[in-house]
């Protein structure tokens, strides 16, 4: 499937063209999970190794974008706007971190389906495991101190 290819120079160009109207730009560095942003700079980091898989690459990028989107909408903003400093907004933050991320990958899903009809959108946030693994894997590792 062609989907399922190694992403070439010119894919990673017209990526980095598509994401700048939005304010984003993208930088390849190792990140958990294989990607991250910066909601308030549009700083999209990236592993290197998601460029082995066209559809992952996509995937990961649009997620990320619609974090920026959401940001600047001013959607779940204590999700994209709280960095929580104490036990208090932590546990706001927790409570609605999954809920934003599941609104997060349906919007980006919709996005491949406008802009990259026939290419499948591959879900960060899927099922139970998913869920499991962004609390105790990602979350509570990330704000370890202030548990
Ligand atoms: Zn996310």
């Amino acid at each position: 499937m062609w989907y399922k290819e190694k992403v070439s120079e010119e894919e990673i160009a017209s990526a980095r063209a598509f994401i700048k109207p939005f304010g984003a730009r993208l930088h390849f560095k190792s990140v958990i999970g294989g990607g991250q942003v910066h909601v308030d700079t549009g700083l999209i980091e990236m592993s290197k190794f998601v460029t082995r898989n066209s559809q992952i690459f996509w995937s990961i990028l649009l997620h990320e974008l619609c974090h920026c989107i959401c940001f600047q909408k001013k959607l779940y903003y204590n999700y994209h706007n709280l960095e929580p400093s104490n036990t208090k907004e932590l546990r706001r933050f927790r409570r609605i971190a999954y809920k934003a991320e599941r609104f997060v990958d349906k919007m980006a899903a919709k996005m491949m389906e406008d802009y990259f009809p026939g290419m499948p959108y591959k879900y960060q946030y899927f099922d139970k495991h998913d869920k499991k693994w962004f609390y105790e894997e990602f979350l509570d590792r990330y704000y370890k101190e202030l548990r």
